[in-house]
């Protein structure tokens, strides 16, 4: 088999790393892009030996020019605390970053996939969300830089395929959960876990009752890869890519505890504005094209999850 050269943007990041790895391991030779805004060298460490695999610290909110056979596009800080720390950049990483990527993907003809998210849908008022919803997103709230930093981002996937005839693939991601989430990254899973390995209150905001569905990273990495491997060029989704299992936040709060036998209590705090009050992906689609559905349930998943932060809370 000829190694493809691929591109992994935000390859240094939770998923992103899973990316890299999964490729490798494919036989792929991967040159990962990074800032190293909210990624780590530590998720990478263990890849660096691998002479296929290339790290190159650039932003790619400038252009980068190199000759690649396929692009993973997934540089954009994703969890709320992150992206609003510095709204204007997060959207200049959506939208500047899809631009130079697609000129990039353009010039050198490689297909394009695109981590768009389920936040397109905003608070949704369809339930469960289908791919041919089109969204109920505030334009100038707190979320914005994020959720409408990556609709336009959908908006340029689209039209350069019509324009310039692009294979783009866009996945819209769920709520996504595993092994290499940043501990301080203020996304309910691992800010959870860690809360109750410490012992410390476990901060649900708003009354709990607003849902999300988890999916564990190894079933949504089978999942992108599916969608870039094994679809026509001219099948550009969008395509859901979760778990389509919906919880509470307050039933993850409790699994948690449970799970860790931890002596934490829950405290709860404000809801932040525009937080969405229900989330969960209809897969119909995904099951359809790429015969994909999510394998591993929550208590399975957070085994795993709650491991790798027990370590990292040992080695601080
Ligand atoms: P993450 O924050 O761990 O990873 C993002 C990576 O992008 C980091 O390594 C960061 O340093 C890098 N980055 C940020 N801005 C950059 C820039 N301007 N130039 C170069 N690199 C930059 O987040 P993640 O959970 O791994 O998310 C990866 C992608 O998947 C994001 O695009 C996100 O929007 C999307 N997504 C994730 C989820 C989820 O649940 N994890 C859900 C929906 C969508
Ligand atoms: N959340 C919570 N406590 C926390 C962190 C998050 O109750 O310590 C809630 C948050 O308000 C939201 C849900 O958990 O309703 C998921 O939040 P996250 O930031 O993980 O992702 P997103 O809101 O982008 O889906």
């Amino acid at each position: 088999m000829k190694k493809k050269r691929i591109l992994v943007t935000g390859g240094s990041g939770f998923l992103g790393s899973h990316i890299c790895e999964r490729l490798l391991d494919m036989g792929q030779e991967v040159i990962c892009i990074d800032n190293f805004f909210t990624g780590r060298k530590d998720n990478i460490l263990h890849l660096l030996d691998n002479p296929y695999f290339e790290v190159i610290r650039h932003d790619v909110t400038f252009p980068l020019y190199i000759e690649i056979d396929e692009i993973y596009n997934l540089a954009c800080p994703a969890s709320p605390i992150h992206y609003q720390h510095d709204p204007v950049q997060t959207t200049k990483t959506t939208v500047h970053g899809a631009i130079n990527m697609l000129g990039l993907a353009k010039r050198i003809k490689a297909k394009i996939f695109q981590a768009s998210t389920s936040e397109v849908y905003g608070d949704p008022s369809v339930h469960p969300q289908t791919e041919d919803y089109w969204g109920n997103v505030n334009p100038i709230g707190i979320r914005a830089c994020y959720d409408e930093g990556k609709r336009c981002a959908e908006t340029l996937f689209f039209d350069y395929k019509r324009q310039h005839g692009l294979a783009i693939k866009v996945g819209r991601i769920f709520n996504t959960y595993g092994p290499r989430m940043a501990m301080d990254d203020g996304r309910v899973v691992s800010n959870f876990i860690v809360q109750a390995l410490r012992g410390e209150d476990i901060t649900v905001y708003g009354k709990g009752n607003q849902t999300r569905s988890f999916c564990y990273v190894d079933d949504l990495v089978e999942g992108i890869i599916r969608f870039m491997e094994n679809t026509d060029d001219d099948f550009a989704g969008p395509m859901n890519l979760g778990n389509p299992i919906e919880f509470t936040i307050l039933e993850l709060a409790q699994t948690v505890i449970d799970q860790i036998g931890s002596k934490s209590k829950i405290v709860y705090k404000p809801l932040p504005s525009d937080d969405p009050m229900q989330r969960k992906p209809d897969i119909s689609l995904a099951k359809k094209v790429i015969d994909w559905e999510p394998e591993i349930p929550l208590e399975k998943g957070l085994i795993t999850t709650i491991e790798f932060f027990e370590n990292q809370l040992k080695s601080l």
